[in-house]
């Protein structure tokens, strides 16, 4: 089975994106991707927002998702539906300015509060996030581009081993049948080898 490359949290201008979702799902099939996660903010979309995701096509297939701001935290949560299956991400934690010891506690809180997260960011908007990319985390860990701007599609992926459903893409990434891809922009180089060499803070 190939592997199929995704993008998992993306806006539109159903919340704070730049561009309307017809033109983000054109943009990422043009990138190459075979699926994508529609994920705009919940506190900002309207009550039509769930009718007008597309499903995709053969060629890329949409999901739909949200993005919760988990208030007692004000830690933002990515949703994400199948047919069947939902997936909870607990997005950027470096945009928090977190340590791995709140991370945990962050997923035990919100867990138990209904949201049981899944997976956990280890990018922001599309920058890898060494720091948090520890065997102490034990929940799989994903990359994604938070694309809102045009110059943030196609940073950091998933290339997922599922069949071509959302239920077996959400499926695969809660099972970590998947691997992590990263855009090779000078710019995005430069920035994963002054976090890895430690000189950022
Ligand atoms: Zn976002």
């Amino acid at each position: 089975m190939p592997l199929l490359k995704g993008n998992l949290h993306a806006h539109t201008t159903f919340s704070d994106g730049r561009r309307p979702v017809a033109e983000v799902v054109a943009r990422y099939r043009e990138l190459g991707y075979d699926f994508l996660a529609i994920t705009d903010h919940d506190d900002r979309i309207g009550d039509d927002y769930w009718f007008n995701i597309p499903t995709g096509d053969d060629r890329m297939l949409v999901l739909t998702g949200v993005e919760l701001d988990y208030r007692p935290l004000s830690q933002h949560v990515g949703k994400i539906m199948g047919d069947r299956e939902t997936l909870y991400v607990l997005n950027h934690p470096a945009r928090y300015g977190l340590n791995v010891k709140q991370i945990l506690y962050r997923i035990g809180v919100i867990s138990g509060d209904g949201l049981p997260i899944h997976a956990v960011e280890i990018t922001d908007t599309g920058a890898y996030q060494a720091q948090h990319d520890v065997d102490l985390i034990r929940l799989p860990k994903i990359a994604t581009d938070d694309s809102h701007l045009d110059d943030e599609f196609g940073r950091a992926w998933v290339e997922v081993d599922a069949a071509r459903t959302p239920d077996s893409i959400i499926r695969a990434i809660k099972a970590g049948d998947f691997r992590l891809g990263f855009a090779a922009s000078p710019g995005a180089r430069a920035l994963r080898g002054f976090d890895l060499l430690g000189l950022s803070d």
